[in-house]
């Protein structure tokens, strides 16, 4: 059965909400970041964007292209409360809604043509609503499955509203490739040494030739080329996702001093879902270097986890899949969606035995940061010191990522 997948996209989203809380901001270049040495620009107005200016950019070289921007510092809790009003638009059409992040989601519309009329009219009306309630504009890709929705949203932004055709190639064939989800910067030189362009120069190659260069990702690859994409849209209730993300001061280069932040990260993300009573089944981590480029790995656990250990455990094989340690890296962050309610048990990476005692460790955490706060109580191995660097290095403590 053919599927109706919508992406939506918020436009501009941190920059949008600051101009609509201070008309006087509206029209001029605004940049939601901080201000100091190595600040960043969260977000930034399409006003500021014809200066040359864009989001991860540091915040001193945006000044520079633009030195009559106004800066206006990150207001997360203001973003939330507006990101659960377009939720709450989305979730009158369908209850199928797999949140991306605070801005951005797929519907999947399905068989809800009879209530609300085709999937186009049902985006017509989600961007109409959340323009009237919000004051917002938002982006939406149809498509008839998420990877082409997810292309066609960003077709005509801002304030677009893109359908696929069927098929889709004369959409889909021009694009740079570049714009296929998960071709990363490395993958597109390996692509264009190849003489590959775009999406026609890929479909010439065979699946087998795909699968000679660049593995299992070469299936997908053949796949994409020819707009197929079966994932489901995945449904999660109540907060969309739980994280925490550090920019360090010095960049991290060794494995110690990577592996003591995502300690660090997961032990933070960890103690606030058990607050909450949730647990998240699927573990991303996001990865930036020193040169500003993002990149993020995710992995799927089941049962779903809520123990910091648990966490630290898959995050720490995800950033095998980075070249965190060969490049510098300036942020870290992990987060967890896919929420449900936490049960005590953490999925089949330990034990039963170790389950029972990683959970007693880690309730004894949750009391005495209740207690002293977050910053008063870290486990032995997150303090720096040579005793515990060198045992990490020696792996004493599974430090060593293998
Ligand atoms: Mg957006």
């Amino acid at each position: 059965m053919n599927r109706s997948i919508i992406h939506l996209d918020l436009d501009a989203f941190y920059a949008s909400v600051e101009q609509q809380d201070d008309p006087q901001l509206r029209g001029l270049p605004v940049l939601v970041g901080g201000r100091s040495g190595r600040g960043v620009v969260c977000a930034c107005s399409y006003e500021a964007r014809r200066f040359g200016i864009h989001s991860a950019m540091p915040m001193t070289r945006a000044l520079r292209l633009c030195p009559k921007a106004v800066v206006r510092p990150v207001r997360m809790e203001r973003y939330r409360q507006f990101s659960q009003q377009v939720f709450a638009i989305f979730s009158r059409f369908t209850d199928r809604i797999e949140p991306l992040s605070l801005d951005e989601a797929f519907l999947d519309v399905s068989g809800c043509e009879r209530l609300f009329g085709t999937p186009v009219q049902i985006a017509a009306q989600i961007k109409e609503a959340v323009f009237q309630e919000t004051g917002l504009t938002i982006s939406a890709g149809v498509a008839e499955n998420k990877f082409l929705a997810k292309l066609a949203s960003d077709h005509q932004k801002p304030d677009g509203l893109y359908v696929v055709p069927q098929p889709p190639d004369r959409f889909l064939l021009p694009l740079p490739l570049k714009r296929l989800w998960g071709v990363g910067p490395v993958t597109c030189q390996r692509l264009e040494k190849l003489g590959l362009r775009t999406v026609a120069d890929l479909r010439q190659l065979s699946e087998a030739r795909l699968e000679q260069l660049f593995d299992s990702a070469g299936r997908q690859l053949y796949r994409l080329a020819r707009g197929e994409d079966s994932r489901p849209v995945i449904v999660a209730n109540r907060a969309h996702s739980i994280g925490h993300e550090d920019t360090y001061d010095h960049d991290l280069q060794d494995s110690f001093q990577l592996h003591r932040s995502l300690l660090d990260l997961a032990e933070r993300v960890a103690t606030r879902l058990r607050r909450k009573g949730l647990a998240g089944s699927v573990v991303q981590l996001k990865v930036r270097y020193a040169d500003f480029t993002t990149v993020t790995r995710r992995r799927t656990v089941e049962p779903p986890l809520d123990s910091a250990l648990a966490i630290l455990q898959v995050a720490k094989e995800l950033l095998l899949r980075t070249d965190a340690g060969e490049r510098p890296v300036r942020l870290l962050g992990i987060s967890l969606s896919q929420l449900r309610d936490g049960p005590e048990v953490q999925g089949e990476l330990f034990g039963d035995e170790q389950r029972e005692r990683v959970s007693a460790l880690d309730g004894a955490v949750d009391q005495l940061r209740r207690r002293y706060g977050v910053k008063g109580v870290q486990r032995a191995s997150l303090m720096t010191g040579d005793k515990n660097e060198s045992e990490a290095k020696t792996g004493g403590d599974g430090w060593d990522g293998s």
